[in-house]
């Protein structure tokens, strides 16, 4: 099978197991991925991530022109905008899942760092992740927002709306995904009850050992940033 061909089917593959895991419904969510001769391949309008058809998928060019298959997702602006700031972004996916939402909600988070060091696996898969500002869905704004994060975050949480993860491939960013929806369900169950977070030496830790973007240490226990050492 063609590279073209393995990632449409992987595509459909994820969608799937995303949707039958209840982690987006209805037609929300979306996801795209790069081909290694820059075109892309992302997920139509108005689809269903439960029931996508792997012809029908939008091949794009490069700039983001529709080669062939069903328009692509509206939602396209806000792949668009990541993969611009985030060199090595190889795949994007947007869902509207729960508990990532109901996070983007909470009154008091650190909208540069919306969950606090939980589990090893959330710094190692996703790191940190931004919060940008409620807008209007099609609201050109929010592609602006997401480019003013200058590609600091692979990880991104829209207001009231839904996470944005890219990964150097469609599974990095699909597990990156479910390891934020996994760490914001913690993070609401354990809300109020004092939880145990990794230290700042644990965290200091994990980036060394597993090479992770400095800046994820830069408050490994919940305190306000910048402690670099
Ligand atoms: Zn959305």
């Amino acid at each position: 099978m063609s590279e073209e061909a393995v990632l449409r089917e992987a595509i459909c593959r994820f969608g799937r197991s995303i949707f039958e895991r209840g982690l987006t419904s209805g037609s929300s969510g979306n996801i795209s991925a790069r081909l290694s001769d820059g075109r892309w391949v992302a997920t139509p309008t108005n689809s269903s991530l439960g029931w996508l058809d792997p012809a029908r998928l939008s091949l794009m060019e490069a700039g983001g022109k529709l080669i062939s298959g069903d328009p692509p997702t509206k939602e396209l602006p806000l792949h668009l905008a990541l993969y611009e700031t985030r060199h090595g972004a190889g795949a994007i996916v947007h869902l509207h899942s729960t508990h990532s939402v109901a996070v983007s909600m909470l009154q008091d988070i650190d909208a540069q760092n919306v969950l606090p060091p939980l589990t090893a696996y959330y710094l190692m898969r996703v790191g940190r992740t931004a919060l940008v500002p409620y807008y209007r869905p099609g609201d050109p704004a929010v592609a602006d927002a997401i480019r003013g994060l200058a590609g600091r975050y692979s990880s991104v949480l829209l207001s009231n709306h839904g996470p944005v993860v890219s990964g150097k491939d469609l599974e990095a960013a699909v597990y990156a995904t479910e390891e934020l929806e996994d760490t914001a369900k913690l993070h609401l169950l354990l809300r109020g009850l004092n939880p145990r977070l990794l230290t700042r030496d644990q965290v200091r830790d994990l980036v060394e050992h597993f090479r992770l973007d400095e800046a994820i240490a830069g408050d490994g226990d919940g305190a306000p940033h910048d402690h670099h050492h």
